[in-house]
C-alpha cells in the first residue's frame, strides 16, 4: 500500500476526475454537472470525550453529505488515524455513485472521526460513538441521512449511537442508523454483507468469462470485517485463496490458506498463515507483498490508494476486485488498462453492505423481520439484476467496468437532479 496516501489531499480531486471521461459519453446538463462538482453540505465538528484517566482528549469528527437527490443520504462512519475533510468527502461522493449505480432510493453521505481506535479503552470507545452522534443528531435521521459501519467501526459502535440518538429524540428510531446488532433491530447477513456481495459479483465476471473457481488463485490485501468475509465464503466456494494481507504483514501458502484458522490466529494477535494444531503451512512475507503475487485475482480490501501510479506495474494478477473503497487512484487504473487487467470496481463490487443496509432500513420501517435466507436471496437477486445491466452497458460501449457504473449511478443521480426542477 502506498504509504499515508490516505491523508493526501489529492483523494476527492482525483475521485472527481472520473467524473470527465463520463461527461464525454453521457448527456449530462449543465446545471447538473454543477450540483455534481460540490457536496451539499458538510458538517465539522469536534468530539470532547473524557478518557479512562480523567483527562479530556478532543477529536475532530466530520459528516458529509454529498448528495441527496435521490433519497435520505447513506453511508458509514470511519474511525481511523488519517480520516480527514477531503477523504470523507471523497468517501461520499463514492456512497452517492454506488448507491445510485444499484438504484437504491439514497444519496451519498459519509461521516468520520480522526482517532486510533486501538488505543481506546471500550468505555472511551462508547463515549467517543455517542458524542459522535450527539454531534450529528440534527442532520441524521431515516429519511434525512443515514450513518452505518466503516473501517474499524462495527454493530456495537452503531449499537452505542442508536441507543445515544433514541436517549436524545426520547423515542426509538431504529432506521436512523443501520449495521445494528441484531437485538437492536440489525439485519440477518449484514455482518457479511460486504464480501458476500463482492464474491457474488466475482462469480458473475467468472461466470461471463467462463472461470472456474477452482482454477483460480486469489490474493486478498486486508482482512477487516470485509476482506474476511470474502476470503472465507471464496474459500468455502473452491476459489484457491493462497494469501491474505493485515496491515503488518502478508501470510501466504501455495496450496491455499484455512482462513478461519487464519483468522483465529488474527484475534488472538497476529496473522499467521496457520494457527497451531492446523495442518496448513505457508509462509510470512512483507505487508505489500500481496499486491505482486503470481495469481489470478488480487482482492483489494484495505483502504484508499492501495495501487497508485507508482506500484501499478508490479500487479500481476489479471483481475482485481475492489473490496475497498477507491483502492485504484485513477492514474493506475489507465496504466492497469492499458496493461489488459479487469477491474471490477469499488462501486459496484463492495455494494453488498450497503444494499443490506437498505434491507435493514426497509425491516426498521416496516417492523417486518426476514430471515437470512430471504435477506441473502434478495440481496443476490439484486446485484445479478444491476450488475447484468452494468455489464450491458460496458459491452455496447465498449467501456470498462468502472465507467459502466459510474454510468449508470450519474445517470440515475442527474435524471432525478433534473426531474426536481431547476429553482431548487
Ligand atoms: N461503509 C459501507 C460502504 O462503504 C456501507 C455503507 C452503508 O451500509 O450505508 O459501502
Amino acid at each position: 500500500m502506498a504509504e499515508n496516501d490516505v491523508s493526501t489531499p489529492e483523494v476527492l480531486k482525483d475521485a472527481q476526475s472520473r467524473l470527465q471521461d463520463i461527461y464525454e459519453r453521457l448527456d449530462v446538463s449543465d446545471d447538473a454537472r454543477q450540483r455534481l462538482a460540490h457536496p451539499r453540505r458538510s458538517l465539522q465538528f469536534s468530539i470532547p470525550v473524557r478518557m479512562d484517566n480523567g483527562s479530556l482528549k478532543v477529536f475532530q469528527g466530520w459528516r458529509v453529505q454529498y448528495d441527496v437527490t435521490r433519497g435520505p443520504a447513506k453511508g458509514g462512519i470511519r474511525f481511523h488515524p488519517n480520516v480527514n475533510a477531503d477523504e470523507v468527502t471523497a468517501l461520499s461522493f463514492w456512497m452517492a455513485i454506488k448507491c445510485a449505480a444499484v438504484d437504491l432510493p439514497y444519496g451519498g453521505g459519509k461521516g468520520g472521526v480522526q482517532c486510533n481506535p486501538k488505543e481506546l479503552s471500550r468505555m472511551e470507545l462508547e463515549r467517543l460513538s455517542r458524542g459522535y452522534m450527539r454531534a450529528v443528531f440534527d442532520v441524521v435521521g431515516p429519511d434525512v441521512d443515514i450513518p452505518a459501519p466503516d473501517v474499524n467501526t462495527d454493530a456495537t459502535v452503531m449499537g452505542w449511537m442508536d441507543d445515544e440518538f433514541a436517549s436524545i429524540a426520547r423515542r426509538q428510531l431504529p432506521a436512523v442508523i443501520t449495521g445494528k446488532p441484531l437485538g437492536l433491530g440489525g439485519s440477518q447477513g449484514r455482518v457479511e454483507a460486504t464480501g458476500e456481495g463482492a464474491l457474488e459479483v466475482l462469480n458473475i465476471w467468472a461466470d461471463r468469462n467462463k472461470q472456474k473457481a477452482k482454477k483460480l488463485k486469489v490474493a486478498v490485501q486486508g482482512f477487516g470485517n470485509a476482506g474476511y468475509h470474502f476470503a472465507r465464503a471464496a474459500a468455502d466456494q473452491g476459489y484457491n485463496v493462497v494469501a491474505v494481507s493485515d496491515s503488518q504483514r502478508t501470510v501466504y501458502s501455495a496450496e491455499g490458506l484455512d482462513i478461519d484458522a487464519v483468522y483465529n490466529a488474527k484475534q488472538q494477535g497476529q496473522l499467521k498463515p496457520f494457527s497451531s494444531g492446523s495442518k496448513n503451512k505457508g509462509d510470512t512475507l512483507e505487508r505489500d507483498a500481496v499486491l505482486g503475487l503470481d495469481v489470478d485475482i488480487l482482492v483489494l480490501a484495505a483502504l484508499e490508494n492501495a495501487i497508485d501510479d507508482n506500484n501499478a506495474k508490479q500487479v500481476s494478477a489479471k483481475v482485481i476486485l475492489e473490496i475497498a473503497n477507491g483502492p485504484v487512484t485513477s492514474k493506475a487504473d489507465s496504466k492497469l488498462e492499458q496493461a489488459g487487467v479487469t477491474v471490477i470496481p469499488d462501486v459496484l463490487a463492495n455494494t453488498g453492505g450497503v444494499i443490506v443496509s437498505y434491507f435493514e432500513w426497509i425491516q426498521n420501517r416496516t417492523g417486518d423481520y426476514w430471515t437470512a435466507e430471504v435477506v441473502n436471496q434478495r440481496l443476490r437477486e439484486r446485484i445479478n439484476q444491476q450488475a447484468d445491466l452494468i455489464f450491458k452497458v460496458a459491452k455496447d460501449e465498449k467501456v470498462t467496468l468502472r465507467t459502466a457504473t459510474y454510468m449508470q449511478g450519474i445517470r440515475r443521480i442527474t435524471e432525478a437532479m433534473d426531474h426536481r426542477g431547476s429553482q431548487r
